[in-house]
């Protein structure tokens, strides 16, 4: 999960890396009483979009009094930066830079450790520095085991050509952003630029974190840090259940148990689809596991039928630890719920196969529930829900 950089800059304060103040704002009134609790002096108005390159396509602004933080953040909110529209500011208290540096750590996969950077040439996007003067990054990666230790620190600022007195300062800090790295579990700390002041101080401007959602589990308090507001609506909902539930562009549902089962499902379905004449595509994956019970295919059900672009589902398991029986029970139980809430069911497909498989069947037949079928075979079963999902748009059109 990336974070915004509000969001980075209040990490860092909670982990004593220096940064300035800054207060979020989602109107031009709110930034100048923002500029206006920052006190006297200059402000920066920056757009909080999870991009690079606010600077250049005007979304960092300084101003020198509440009025101008006003008229900076009536110029930014509503800009398009690459392809997203800032619908949030934040007001920094101005800094009065003397030099802008690059630092970051992020996680090196391939060698299991940790990839420091730093250039005493910040500000520009590193990727243009990285190609253009490599030799103005210095890189040194390092062992989790060992950490940011004072040796390393001190050793990639004076290789970066810092002096004495910036070493010094900048030790502490490199220290304090590991510290944050490490015990948010982050896999990226970014800052650009790192600034040293007029009078010699250095402070983060501009964070870039990504934290591992792996380790969400260890960190209640990163929940708060997910930004709903993009997040699709259905995804959201099939997150709050513990779904495993990824939104897709067509108009068939797809449940199954196991990613692999149903990654070739999406497969199959698009397969069957490219043959028809509105050409139906997977409206969603979703994954209900291995040991998935009744509520969990009613609540995967929930989701589906809750997305206006799905005209058919189709149900594809293959029983392994879950049985087939528990499925078939969970699709008859599903169907009650969503009858309570008054949810129309769509158009249902179901291929039952494996542990349990034929008395998964015959508890579907006896339930005789409407607008289910049975397919003995995943790929007519998807040929079948493909040609529903296509007469529905159809019979529509
Ligand atoms: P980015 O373009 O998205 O990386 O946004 P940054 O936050 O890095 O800001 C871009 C540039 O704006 C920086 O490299 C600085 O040159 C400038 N800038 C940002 N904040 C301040 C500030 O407080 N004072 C001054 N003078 N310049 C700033
Ligand atoms: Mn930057």
């Amino acid at each position: 999960m990336d974070l915004y950089e509000y969001q980075a800059r209040d990490l860092f304060e909670k982990h004593d890396v220096p940064v300035l103040r800054g207060i979020t704002a989602t109107s031009p009134t709110q930034a100048e009483e923002a500029a206006q609790k920052l006190g006297a002096g200059v402000v920066v108005v920056k757009a909080q979009v999870k991009v690079g390159g606010r600077g250049k396509a005007g979304g960092v602004k300084l101003a020198k009094s509440p009025s101008e933080a006003a008229e900076a953040a009536d110029a930014i909110l509503g800009l398009k930066i690459k392809g997203h529209t800032v619908r949030r500011v934040m007001v920094a208290e101005g800094a009065d830079i003397a030099e802008e540096y690059y630092f970051s750590i992020l996680l090196d996969r391939t060698k299991r450790r940790y990839l420091v950077m730093l250039s005493k040439e910040g500000g520009v996007e590193i990727e243009t520095l990285a190609v253009e003067r490599p030799e103005a990054l210095v890189r040194r990666s390092f062992s989790p085991l060992d950490g940011m230790t004072t040796t390393l620190a001190r050793d990639i600022a004076t290789e970066a050509g810092f002096s004495e007195e910036e070493i010094t300062k900048l030790i502490p800090v490199f220290k304090k952003l590991y510290e944050a790295y490490v015990e948010e579990d982050a896999t990226l700390v970014e800052v650009n630029p790192l600034v040293k002041t007029s009078s010699g101080d250095m402070v983060a401007l501009d964070g870039k974190v990504s934290l591992d959602e792996n380790a969400a589990f260890r960190h209640p308090d990163h929940a708060e840090l997910q930004d709903h507001s993009a997040q699709d609506p259905l995804e959201l909902k099939a997150q709050k259940m513990g779904l495993n539930y990824v939104k897709l562009d067509g108009s068939v549902g797809v449940i199954g148990n196991g990613a692999g089962l149903v990654m070739s499902t999406l497969d199959v379905v698009a397969y069957a689809g490219e043959g028809l004449a509105s050409q139906p595509k997977p409206a969603n994956f979703l994954d209900i596991g291995g040991g998935a019970n009744a509520e969990v295919m009613a609540n995967g059900l929930e989701v589906i039928l809750g997305d206006a672009q799905v005209k058919s589902v189709f149900v594809n398991v293959f029983g392994g630890i879950t049985a087939c029986d528990e499925v078939a029970k969970g699709i008859v139980q599903a169907f009650r719920i969503l009858e309570s809430e008054g949810i129309e069911p769509k158009p249902l497909v179901v291929r039952l196969d494996g542990n349990n498989a034929e008395l998964g069947r015959s508890i579907l037949e006896d339930a005789n529930l409407p607008k289910l079928q049975q397919v003995g075979t995943m790929d007519e079963a998807a040929r079948t829900a493909a040609e529903l999902a296509d007469s529905a748009v159809t019979v529509n059109a």
